[in-house]
């Protein structure tokens, strides 16, 4: 039995069978057959169906919104837009698109080889099962995007939430419960990483997975075994670039909402703040005020803005880097502390001025309210710092020239990186979402991420009456034949070919 525990008050709120390993070999033989039967059914018609997911969502916007908050620790009204909304906005306005990414041929130009009546173009087929493993900070958006994705792509889904939010992922289940697929096409394991990973890896084609850089190489390093592909989106340490010219007033609120949404627990949240010195002082002043006036409070009270976070491990663990990075010599501005009213595993909004970009609480991510200042001269000296960082997932640059935010943004190694905003590009379904370096391997979202839920079949087709030119035997014609093409590839060598 796995119990879901309420982060702000520390009640139990339901709970789930957990389910036995010995029980996924059977569950992946399931879902082959059921995935089977879904292929075959035409893209239009897959979309039709899983669309529909849209119309049971929206008869419990309020209830699933709870479900999140109660487990998460975040407002229902934030579990709303940022999860719930999420889902059905991507479904019905991108994911639908299925049929125009994955469906009819790629013709692929073949050059000399045309001449020979043959022609090559690729197809989009499904991979098989895919395993969605979830993390717990968005245990509604992130997995079900993930699941409507891959189905709409002619796949099957073996669901692992993580054990820290089961009634969201069982509340998924039950969605997709409601709309007319084949048996079996979804199913939803419960269990820790430790006990049911191995063999969800082992029996997947391909593993989805959300959550830490430490776990995510795990996966990948067992993955390995049965050269499982996978899919790889881990943690971040976004940066905020301010420069002098930016609008201030909406940059600070940005910086607010941008670390302290969900508690800081967000992969991709601002969690380093680069000003430029010029309005450092100010900025920082606003910041700070600003922040003071967030109410953290239980979250399903009314008019709360930061809730609590998800369980004691993770709050230490905050707590643990706070300490390090006063050691190491930051300054707290505002917060730094657990919130002493409150008994359940809040921490308060926290403003921290580094040292320097070397320190552990600006290279290190910290998953909590807790956001660190740095100042910066001139651009050479920012991208240096924002770039000499383990993560790459999304950065933002603050300017009222467009022109020069789209340079600096050419020069930063992250997934994404916005000009005037934060964060919230997870929630554009047509944009490509995924990191570099330890923010992970490959996309989600998007077209490619529907490439990551297909692969590319390619057909060669030959109406060439003859014998190839390059078949045996290898005669006197053939040798002419041979000379033939050396002539050929004398003309390939064409200098002006790029001017
Ligand atoms: P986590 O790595 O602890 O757990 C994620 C999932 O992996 C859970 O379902 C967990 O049960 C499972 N798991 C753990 N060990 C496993 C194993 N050996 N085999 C298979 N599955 C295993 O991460 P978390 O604490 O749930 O999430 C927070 C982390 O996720 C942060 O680092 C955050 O930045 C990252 N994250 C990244 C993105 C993104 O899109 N890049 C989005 C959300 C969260």
């Amino acid at each position: 039995m796995i119990e879901s525990i309420n982060p702000a008050t520390l009640e139990v709120i339901g709970k789930v069978d957990e389910t036995p390993v010995e029980k996924i070999d059977e569950i992946f033989k399931n879902s082959r057959v059921a995935q089977k039967k879904w292929a075959k059914i035409p893209l239009k018609e897959r979309a039709r169906r899983v669309v529909k997911v849209n119309e049971v969502i929206s008869t419990q916007f309020d209830e699933i919104s709870l479900i999140i908050s109660q487990e998460v620790g975040k407002p229902p009204n934030e579990a709303f837009v940022s999860e719930v909304y999420g889902v059905a906005d991507s479904t019905f306005n991108y994911y639908t698109n299925v049929i125009d990414i994955l469906g009819g041929e790629e013709q692929i130009p073949l050059g000399f080889y045309e001449s020979l009546d043959k022609r090559s173009f690729i197809e989009r087929k499904p991979i098989g099962v895919i395993c969605v493993i979830g993390p717990y900070n968005y245990p509604f958006t992130i997995p079900f995007q993930q699941i409507v994705q891959s189905l709409m792509a002619g796949n099957s889904v073996v669901f692992k939430p993580s054990s820290e939010t089961v009634l969201t992922g069982k509340r998924i289940q039950e969605i997709l419960d409601e709309i007319d697929l084949p048996e079996n096409l979804v199913q939803t394991v419960y269990g820790s990483g430790s006990k049911v990973g191995n063999p969800l890896i082992d029996n997947a084609d391909k593993v989805i997975f959300t959550g830490s850089t430490a776990t995510g190489k795990r996966i990948m390093q067992r993955g390995a075994n049965t050269l499982t592909e996978v899919d790889l989106e881990l943690g971040g340490k976004s940066a905020m670039i301010v420069f002098p010219d930016a609008n201030i007033e909406r940059a600070v609120l940005a910086a607010r909402w941008g670390c302290f949404t969900n508690a800081g627990q967000v992969c991709a949240s601002v969690k380093r703040l680069y000003l430029h010195e010029k309005i450092y002082d100010a900025f920082i002043d606003k910041l700070v005020e600003s922040t003071k006036k967030l109410k953290q409070d239980i979250p399903t009270k009314p008019n709360v803005d930061v809730g609590a976070m998800i369980n004691e491990e993770q709050l230490n663990w905050v707590e643990k880097m706070v300490k390090t990075g006063i050691e190491e010599g930051a300054t707290v501005l505002i917060g730094g502390r657990r919130n002493p009213d409150l008994k359940g595993y809040f921490y308060e909004p926290t403003i921290m001025i580094a040292k320097n970009n070397e320190m552990r609480v600006v290279q290190e991510e910290i998953f909590g309210p807790v956001l660190v200042v740095l100042k910066f001269k001139d651009d050479k000296e920012v991208i240096e710092m924002v770039n000499d960082n383990q993560y790459g997932l999304t950065s933002s640059v603050w300017t009222d020239d467009i022109e020069f935010g789209k340079k600096i943004a050419e020069e930063i190694d992250t997934g994404s990186v916005m000009v005037n905003e934060v964060v919230y590009t997870f929630a554009l379904a047509p944009t490509p979402w995924g990191g570099t370096k330890n923010s992970g391997i490959g996309r989600t979202h998007g077209k490619l991420g529907f490439y990551e839920v297909s692969r590319p079949l390619h057909i060669n087709i030959d109406e060439y009456k003859e014998p190839d030119l390059w078949w045996m035997p290898y005669d006197k014609d053939y040798d002419e034949i041979i000379e033939n093409f050396k002539n050929i590839a004398s003309s390939l060598v064409v200098k002006d070919k790029y001017e």
